[in-house]
C-alpha cells in the first residue's frame, strides 16, 4: 500500500491527472503479481466499470510507464505485459502455463556498467522453460 501511495504521490507531482479509470488500472496491477497484459486488466477492470475502454487501459499503461511507475516487458513474443516493480529485475516465462515468474538472478553486466567500451543503461534478462510447477505435474503423470 505504502508503494501505491507514493506512485499516487509520483504521478501529481508531474501533474498526471488520475481519473477513476487511471487509478483503478494502477491499483489493480500493484495488486497482481502475475505481469498481465493489456488483456488481462481490462478483462478484470470491465467487471466493476463496465464503461472503460481497451483503449483507456492501454494508454493509461503508456502513461504510467512513462512517468516510470511501472515498467513494460516483452517476453511474451505476442503481447506486452507490465509489471508494477518499475526497478530492473529479471523474468522467467513458462512455455507451458505461460506464466511471467521474477526470478533472483543478478546479471553480472548490470554491476559492471561497461561492456566492450559501451555504457550499459538497462539489462532485461528473460528466460524461457517450464516453470517448476508445470514440472510437478507433469512428474505426477509418468
Ligand atoms: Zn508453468
Ligand atoms: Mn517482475
Amino acid at each position: 500500500m505504502k508503494d501505491l501511495q507514493e506512485k499516487i504521490e509520483r504521478l501529481k507531482k508531474k501533474g498526471v491527472v488520475l481519473t477513476i479509470q487511471r487509478l483503478a488500472v494502477l491499483e489493480l496491477l500493484e495488486n497482481v503479481c502475475t505481469h498481465p497484459t493489456v488483456d488481462d486488466i481490462y478483462k478484470v477492470l470491465k467487471e466493476k466499470y463496465p464503461t472503460i475502454s481497451q483503449a483507456t487501459v492501454y494508454s493509461t499503461l503508456e502513461l504510467l510507464k512513462d512517468a516510470g511507475v511501472v515498467q513494460q516487458l516483452c517476453i511474451r513474443k505476442d503481447k506486452a505485459c507490465f509489471d508494477p516493480n518499475p526497478k530492473m529485475h529479471h523474468h522467467f516465462f513458462c512455455r507451458r502455463c505461460e506464466k511471467v515468474l521474477d526470478i533472483p538472478i543478478k546479471c553480472p553486466v548490470s554491476k559492471q556498467g561497461e561492456v566492450d567500451g559501451h555504457k550499459v543503461e538497462e539489462v532485461q534478462a528473460y528466460l524461457y522453460g517450464v516453470c517448476v510447477d508445470c514440472l510437478k505435474v507433469a512428474e505426477s503423470k509418468t
